[in-house]
């Protein structure tokens, strides 16, 4: 396996007691600083640089030197921060801030006109750099490792406060957690409740409310929970689906699963294409309030069939395809348990648990879901 040069700073992120983290982390620190006291040289060897080849190579050259802080894991570091030290509000704002920021990928499109433009946008970034740094130094030489303040069990997990969140949201979070537990030991996939679980302000992926990070074998979950406790408990469960899934010794059985599923997904499709007493009558209709109206159905050749349809309410044109006409009529129903399940097997297979922990599964999913489970175990 390639080996992500994230990993080496995760691992020297994820410590085994509190007293090595700061060990570990003034180590990682002094190195920014290093680097930090470096930026000066750079910028006068930017300066040089567009002078000699004008501004738009001096902005790619920004580019390159940003990309150098992501390829050191600094998002890893600042998400390590949060996870592992108490810290006032605003220093924490400014955290989670550089966690994010440090992972956004610049256009190398833009196009810069004047040296003056670039200067601006290179000094205000550097900036930035340096007041992120400046906050994580301080938070490591004043702040409190995490541990030290007892953090509830809840479910079998130890919940994480990594955010300084109230009571209140933290009750949220503890439900959605306690919840998942029970629906995942009530069908007996108890070897993935351990650990530790993070309750952090934002996540890399931006809208999603849970996320298992493979190398660190680490679970985050938002803190803003209110008012999506269900989505919640079905993307925690999806995620330790993933965890489940690493220690499978067998991977060619969740393959296998998704492979056998979108075959039938296909010969399901085909032959329901196939059915002319599935094709509708012009004048038939169907959406919210009936709105399309069925005018046509046109076959050319080998292709899909199109369904012509008119809005009834704008008179809008246009055609759905027959496979989708007939998914929104009812009459086709998809293999996959989400759309997100096409994805790929492993996906498949976590959204295959979280919908078997919801009680949503048919029985032939649960059997062939079980069958994969074992074959991948290696029984
Ligand atoms: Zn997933």
């Amino acid at each position: 396996m390639m080996r992500d040069p994230d990993e080496d700073i995760l691992e020297r992120l994820s410590p085994p007691s509190p007293e090595e983290a700061v060990r570990r982390d003034a180590r990682l620190t002094g190195d920014l600083g290093c680097q930090a006291q470096k930026l000066p040289e750079l910028e006068r060897f930017v300066e040089w640089f567009a002078d000699a080849q004008g501004p738009q190579a001096k902005y790619e050259r920004l580019l390159t030197w940003l990309g150098t802080f992501q390829r050191m894991g600094l998002r890893a570091f600042f998400q390590g921060l949060l996870t592992q030290y108490e810290m006032l509000a605003k220093d924490r704002k400014v955290i989670e801030q550089a966690a994010r920021d440090v992972d956004r990928r610049y256009s190398s499109r833009v196009r810069f006109r004047t040296v003056g433009h670039v200067n601006g946008s290179y000094l205000t970034r550097l900036k930035k750099f340096r007041k992120f740094l400046a906050v994580a130094k301080q938070v490591i030489a004043k702040g409190k490792p995490i541990g030290t303040t007892a953090c509830p069990v809840v479910g079998g997990f130890k919940l994480v406060n990594a955010g300084g969140f109230s009571p209140n949201v933290m009750r949220v979070v503890e439900d959605v957690v306690s919840q998942a537990s029970k629906s995942m030991r009530d069908v007996g996939i108890e070897s993935v409740i351990y650990g530790d679980i993070n309750v952090v302000g934002s996540l890399r992926r931006g809208k999603a409310l849970a996320h298992y990070d493979v190398p660190q074998d680490a679970v985050f979950i938002r803190a803003n929970l209110r008012g999506r406790v269900g989505p919640a408990v079905r993307t925690v469960v999806h995620e330790l689906a993933h965890r489940l899934e690493k220690m499978l010794s067998n991977p060619y059985a969740l393959t296998r699963l998704y492979h056998d599923i979108q075959e039938e997904d296909e010969d399901n499709t085909e032959r329901a294409i196939a059915d002319r007493s599935l094709w509708p009558d012009p004048g038939f209709t169907f959406g919210d309030d009936g709105k399309w109206e069925v005018t046509s159905v046109e076959k050319r050749g080998r292709g899909e069939p199109r369904v012509r349809v008119r809005n009834r309410f704008d008179h809008r044109t246009g055609y759905y395809p027959m496979a989708r006409f007939l998914k929104a009529t009812g009459n086709l129903h998809a293999s996959f348990v989400t759309e997100y399940a096409r994805k790929n097997p492993s996906e498949n297979f976590a959204e295959m648990v979280a919908a078997w922990c919801a009680d949503e599964l048919s029985d032939r999913d649960e059997a062939r879901l079980l069958k994969a489970i074992s074959e991948g175990l290696g029984a």
